[in-house]
């Protein structure tokens, strides 16, 4: 007897599932009032920027949502002392185009510039790092100011080491942070050139670049058995850095690409014809738009990548992180574990997987590279049916590769394995989390496997 029918019978009920109260707040007023302890609000409380994280640390399914996005006024532009001073609500995009209208810009290469300044800072936000600079978003903060999960107001400084450290990368269990202040660069150019090669070409090289400043970014098109890479380096003359070709390859990438795999899926049913299909655009896109137009660039032009959030949420991804050193296996054990799966389950990504080098750092307690550099690797697809099965079998994947997960981007992770993979650092997190919020304010059910 099939669920619909037992529905049907009108024996059985099937609750509607909770809904959690919803608070946007447009000044750290409606902060405060959210976060008093005497306050008669839903708990828990989960503080959500953009809402463009791919697990359930920025939802709840009863509690408060405390969307910040409303907080989005630049307060100061320091260009004496490069710093720039935002409430958290603030979009990265935002930011970059105020800094470059004084010649700043953003450190770092970050995409997804629709999230915001405190979804950046308490999330971890990667890009492909050039040189050996940290290069995560969160390690430029600076100062921070927040409200605690035991209601208090808090400021926090970069002196205070451990305290900032906690802070970065806290995932909302700290407090919500409602303004920060950041180091920001003069505009830096860089030149990018790129590279069409089969993976085990890649493979061959990609050893080498990661020991390297050399900045790159890559997309493997596992059922092509082909990778197109981005080297990233810093040009010692500022040449054209048009902002167009970057705006042509975004939208490219994260606007045409999924609304034609999207289609395709829809309108052909058999297999076989559509991924050739849909693998050809992808070629197209990444050969045409980037390897043509795109040659050079500054961390201003590059971070045009999917502006709104309703963008991103036609992609469905999940995120890994392997160690840098020896990556090349990783990949070719990667290739196969796409090939396996295609062939028992039927279910293949459709969009490109992306990765990139980060570097080590420190800066963050909760840091996925503390120990080393390390190659982020996303797959995204737009296809929603097997999609969560997929992910079970990459985390499978991943555990058996040494693949450090991060709480915000990695689906269906296992709470032992990450507990395994942080060890000592979440144990110290938590006893910071436990002083800030002793009731627990801030823990969900999906952050307290984890966290708890
Ligand atoms: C298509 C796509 C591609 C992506 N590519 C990348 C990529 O290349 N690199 C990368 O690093 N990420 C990438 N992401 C992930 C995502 O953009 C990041 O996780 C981002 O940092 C989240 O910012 P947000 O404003 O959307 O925060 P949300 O998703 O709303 O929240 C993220 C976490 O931060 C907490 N939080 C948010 N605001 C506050 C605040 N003010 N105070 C306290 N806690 C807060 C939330 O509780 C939650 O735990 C991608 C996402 C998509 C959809």
């Amino acid at each position: 007897m099939s669920a619909v029918q037992l529905k049907n019978t009108g024996r059985y009920r099937i609750r509607p599932p909770a809904q959690p109260a919803e608070i946007s707040a447009s000044n750290i007023k409606t902060v405060l009032q959210t976060m008093d302890r005497d306050a008669n609000i839903a708990l828990p409380i989960r503080p959500q920027g953009a809402g463009t994280a791919a697990t359930g640390c920025n939802e709840s399914n009863s509690g408060t949502v405390l969307r910040l996005s409303g907080l989005d006024r630049i307060i100061k532009i320091d260009k004496l002392n490069n710093t720039v001073t935002a409430q958290a609500g603030v979009r990265l995009y935002a930011l970059a185009e105020a800094l470059a209208e004084q010649g700043l810009e953003l450190i770092g290469s970050h995409e997804m510039t629709g999230r915001t300044l405190g979804g950046a800072i308490a999330a971890p936000c990667l890009g492909a790092n050039i040189g050996n600079a940290s290069g995560s978003f969160s390690s430029e903060v600076i100062s921070l100011k927040l409200v605690t999960g035991a209601g208090k107001p808090m400021t926090v400084h970069a002196d205070q080491k451990n305290l900032m450290r906690a802070m970065r990368s806290s995932y909302g269990l700290l407090g919500v942070i409602v303004e920060a202040t950041i180091r920001v660069q003069d505009i830096m150019t860089f030149t990018v050139s790129h590279r069409r090669l089969d993976t085990e070409a890649f493979c061959d090289v990609v050893d080498t670049l990661s020991n390297s400043d050399v900045g790159f970014r890559f997309c493997l098109m596992p059922y092509r058995n082909r990778v197109y890479l981005d080297l990233r380096r810093y040009a010692a003359t500022t040449g054209n850095t048009y902002s167009a070709p970057w705006k042509i390859k975004d939208w490219g990438e994260s606007t045409v690409l999924p609304h034609i795999c999207k289609t395709l899926n829809r309108l052909l049913p058999l297999q076989s014809v559509r991924y050739r299909l849909i693998d050809s655009v992808s070629e197209v896109t990444q050969g045409i738009v980037n390897s043509r137009f795109v040659r050079n660039g500054t961390n201003a032009s590059s971070g045009t990548r999917s502006h709104t959030t309703s963008s991103a949420r036609r992609v469905h991804y999940s995120t890994w992180c392997f160690p840098a050193t020896g990556f090349s296996f990783v990949v070719r054990a990667f290739q196969d574990f796409c090939h396996q799966t295609f062939e028992r389950s039927g279910y293949r990504c459709d969009l490109p997987v992306v990765g990139y080098r980060i570097c080590k750092d420190t800066s963050a307690l909760l840091s996925p590279s503390f120990d080393e550099p390390m190659i982020v690797l996303q797959a995204a697809s737009t296809q929603q049916q097997g999609w969560e099965d997929f992910v079970i079998d990459l985390a499978d994947f991943a555990e058996h590769w040494a693949g450090t997960p991060i709480f915000s981007q990695t689906r269906s992770l296992r709470a032992d394995y990450a507990k395994t993979v942080y060890a000592d650092r979440l144990d110290f997190f938590r006893r910071i989390r436990r002083q800030l919020d002793p009731e627990d304010r801030l823990l969900t059910p999906f952050m307290a496997q984890y966290f708890q």
